[in-house]
């Protein structure tokens, strides 16, 4: 998984492949975020629940830096030019 900043608003984020759609994606550390990253795959686990829950290990919780990227349009902008 490679650790990067993201070019328009130079916030910490990996890339990473989801696991439902196949397609690559920008993942910012939230412990609110509703993905988990391993190894490159994000998998959508939904919201974190309120108090940890016995026997299930607390993953790194991530949420898609497209949604919160304030150059979003940027983003659209470029994904759309590279193809
Ligand atoms: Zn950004």
């Amino acid at each position: 998984m490679s650790a990067t900043t993201c070019q328009s608003c130079r916030a910490p984020i990996v890339f990473a492949r989801s696991v439902s759609t196949n397609k690559v994606m920008p993942f910012e550390r939230d412990p609110a975020g509703e993905w988990a990253v391993e190894l490159g795959q994000a998998t959508h686990v939904g919201p974190a629940p309120r108090e940890p829950i016995e026997g299930v290990p607390t993953v790194e919780r991530w949420i898609s830096h497209f949604a919160r990227c304030p150059h979003a349009d940027t983003w659209r902008g470029r994904s759309r030019g590279r193809r």
